[in-house]
């Protein structure tokens, strides 16, 4: 979570989180003032509901439940993936520095004994003396060349090493933002796709279109075939709904069983028909249980539809599509509502 505040309210935020950790007897450690800031800004929703429902039931406020708390609201997977990887990356610096004095130690003692053999060569004075300094000047370049050579193999290892790290890096970014369910986008995904679309309809004057689907009385597959029923068809919808886009839609999973889909260079009435032909799919679909083939009836969903302005913020988007798709709901469900019949 990003903390924009101003100063004078951080201040009082950090007044409010310390009444906290004092009222509660907790350790004033960074884990505990995070979450008490978060709580008392009031952004982290979640976060709060949990805590709300905790004192409402009266239940005891420990450190350790906080410490739960932190892991499941607000260390985001990337805060503790990054970590992981900022220790990976802290101790492969730390062993090719070693591997790089180490070398640095063999190369100035291996340059004072050939510095020495100078010296001595100087004062030479038969055959005998002069070829005892060539053989020492062998094995110092050897040791020197080994030296170089040791450091070369260590660092091919480190590059190997480096190139895992960021394949890693590239791994645990994207699946920071893929939803682990359908495989869609996550609402973080979507996020930033959106901004790269934001940014291209601008450059280039075209503006994109918003669907946001939620799937009708969905509580209720739940609570008649049970929530594996309802993971299933939520991946069946994720499916459905990629099956009808082009390639360049993109599709994201934005909350539990609500989608949400960007259409680049589409107006309404492009946007509206590929609603439909979803809606249209849906109509015709019959769905039946894997194992025993029961009937489940019908699946339906409400849309929402919404058309981006240029350089409008993304919230007053989602909040069009968002009131489109609620009247969606209002007026029945299973239909389509676009931005145009909002007041
Ligand atoms: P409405 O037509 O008004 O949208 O009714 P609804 O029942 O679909 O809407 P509501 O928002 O009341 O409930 C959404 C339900 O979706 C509640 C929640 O249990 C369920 N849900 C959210 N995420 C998941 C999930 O990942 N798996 C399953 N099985 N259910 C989920
Ligand atoms: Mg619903
Ligand atoms: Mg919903």
């Amino acid at each position: 979570m990003a903390y924009l505040e101003e100063r004078n309210r951080a201040g009082e935020y950090l007044r409010l989180a310390l009444t906290y950790i004092a009222k509660y007897n907790l350790p004033a450690n960074p884990v505990n003032y995070t979450v008490w800031y978060e709580y008392v800004a009031g952004k982290n929703m979640k976060l709060k509901k949990a805590i709300d429902a905790s004192l409402d039931a009266a239940k005891p406020i420990s450190a350790g439940n906080v410490e739960i708390l932190y892991q499941k609201y607000v260390a985001d997977g990337d805060r503790i993936v990054i970590s992981r990887l900022l220790t990976k990356i802290a101790l492969m610096l730390k062993d090719i520095t070693g591997h790089v004095l180490e070398t640095e130690g063999d190369l100035a003692g291996h340059g004072k004994n050939l510095g020495e053999l100078a010296d001595q060569i100087s004062k030479a004075h038969d055959y005998n003396e002069i070829k005892d300094v060539v053989d020492q000047m062998i094995v110092e370049t050897k040791e020197l060349v080994d030296s170089g050579k040791r450091l070369q193999k260590r660092m091919k290892i480190s590059s190997e090493d480096l190139k895992q790290l960021q394949q890693d890096l590239e791994k645990s970014q994207q699946e920071a933002q893929t939803d682990v369910l359908t495989s869609l986008l996550n609402k973080r995904g979507f996020e930033k796709r959106f901004e790269l679309e934001r940014i291209r309809a601008k450059q280039n004057e075209i503006p994109f279109s918003l669907i946001m689907v939620d799937i009708d009385h969905f509580k209720k597959v739940n609570d008649s075939f049970g929530h594996l029923v309802g993971d299933s068809l939520l991946k069946s919808i994720a499916n459905l709904l990629k099956s009808h886009l082009r390639k360049n839609d993109i599709a994201s999973r934005y909350g539990g069983e609500e989608f949400l889909i960007l259409l680049p260079e589409t107006g309404i009435q492009g946007a509206k028909a590929a609603a439909q032909k979803i809606r249209d799919t849906l109509a015709t679909k019959e769905w039946k249980l894997k194992e025993t083939g029961k009937p489940m009836g019908k699946i339906t969903v409400s849309m929402g539809i919404a058309l981006y302005k240029l350089n409008e913020p993304e919230e007053a988007l989602i909040k069009r599509v968002d009131d489109a798709l609620y009247l969606a709901k209002n007026r029945g469900r299973d239909q389509i509502v676009t931005q145009d019949e909002l007041m």
